[in-house]
């Protein structure tokens, strides 16, 4: 027996042709998108989508930090909504699919729902959370991270772009201050579909991602300090050499990462070397460390691996070694339940997929604190993202766009 709705899909030209308008606002210089946040094309987006709402029955509320709520009905006015969305700005040299799959995909959805005259008892909201590049104001996801009360308001309104402009100040001037409390809205459930950013669907041959978890971090600084000396003259026993003493624990990262599989990461990334000179054995490194892993204790086991590795090699060495803490982001775990959902979705749909980590950051990675989240992902083609070259097909937006249906078809309860 087929389940109820398991045949149905969204309209994939309707979405196309949608992805294809958006795109055609802040259009980038080779052939994706520059619509930063609080631009004027930012604001164009924003009417643009609002208007398509508007003609999809939905009703749009606004809070004080941009974010666009657009909400259809359920037949229980008391029932929490599910939550659908992402976000609809871009990089300086941005794709068209980054995050904007994720707004106009759950728009679908709605469309869908309107054509299909389907009834469910939860509202459905779709949401455009503003400033999740944090490409013109930093951080990035400062909206959802306001929602989520990470940050305060207060402090992203004095967030500013490299002009001088404040995040505040722009946001009014683009006429799209709401007056909505943020974060007062309660949810039942969230849901964000996006792109991959990354090759593993597309080289698994997988048109879904079921997002489980996402990858935390801790990015440490480390200073070692040795002695500048001549590389001619000083005997090979009487060096104390800061750059050797950087690569062997450049090796031990990695050797460290690689222990902690599957999905744990690390590498350095940024290196100075003083006096970066090519006669000079260097008496001072500065160089980072990123290591990243979706279990908190194997994130926190890498950490203690790494400082301890590094203080033994500039032991070894006769280095001096001081290492400081400059970043961190807690691992998320998406809702079990919502991923079993999205799972299940995708399976009666008859889609390739696989269990995912996301190794970026997303506006559903805050959202998770203060309600159950999900991701749905589909691949983007060679991984490439943050790149106008960014590319999908039809075909994996209209697969991942039929799992937010059935997704949300269950959890916002189908009304018969
Ligand atoms: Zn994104």
């Amino acid at each position: 027996m087929p389940a109820p709705g398991e045949n149905l899909r969204i309209d994939s030209t309707r979405l196309w042709d949608s992805l294809d308008q958006m795109a055609q606002i802040g259009p980038g210089v080779a052939g994706g998108c520059n619509r930063q946040t609080l631009t004027d094309a930012d604001s164009e987006g924003r009417h643009l989508f609002a208007s398509w709402c508007k003609a999809a029955g939905m009703t749009m509320g606004v809070d004080t930090m941009g974010n666009m709520f657009a909400t259809r009905a359920g037949t229980d006015p008391e029932a929490l909504p599910v939550y659908m969305g992402s976000h609809l700005d871009t990089q300086p040299t941005g794709g068209r699919y980054d995050g904007v799959l994720g707004v106009l995909g759950a728009l679908e959805v709605v469309r869908t729902m309107n054509d299909l005259g389907i009834r469910t008892r939860r509202p459905i909201v779709v949401t455009n959370w503003t400033n999740e590049e944090g490409a013109r104001f930093a951080p990035a996801m400062l909206a959802s991270g306001v929602f989520a009360g990470i940050h305060s308001q207060d402090y992203a309104y004095d967030r500013r772009d490299p002009e001088g402009k404040r995040f505040g100040d722009e946001l009014a001037r683009i006429g799209w201050v709401g007056d909505e409390v943020v974060g007062a809205r309660k949810m039942h459930a969230m849901l964000e579909l996006h792109i991959e950013q990354g090759p593993i669907l597309e080289a698994e041959g997988r048109q879904i991602g079921v997002v489980t978890h996402g990858q935390g971090l801790w990015w440490l600084e480390i200073t070692l300090t040795g002695k500048d000396a001549h590389t001619g003259s000083t005997p090979m026993n009487m060096r104390v050499n800061a750059g050797l003493g950087m690569a062997r624990i450049t090796e031990r990262v990695h050797q460290i990462a690689m222990s902690h599989q599957p999905n744990a990461v690390g590498a350095v990334g940024q290196v100075f070397v003083h006096p970066n000179s090519r006669n000079v054995i260097p008496g001072k490194v500065v160089f980072t460390v990123d290591i990243r892993s979706p279990e908190q204790a194997k994130l926190d086991a890498m950490k203690a691996e790494v400082t301890r590795a590094a203080h033994a090699v500039a032991a070894e060495l006769g280095l001096g070694c001081a290492i400081e803490d400059v970043g961190h982001f807690d691992p998320v775990t998406f809702d079990p339940d919502l991923v079993k959902v999205v799972r299940g979705a995708a399976e009666r749909l008859g889609y390739a997929h696989m269990d995912i980590v996301s190794g970026a950051g997303h506006d559903a990675c805050w959202i998770n604190r203060v309600a159950p989240t999900v991701m749905i992902m589909c691949p983007c083609a060679g991984g490439l993202s943050h790149n106008e070259a960014e590319e999908i097909s039809p075909e994996w937006a209209a697969a991942g766009t039929d799992v937010l249906l059935h997704a949300a078809l269950e959890v916002a309860e189908v009304v018969s």
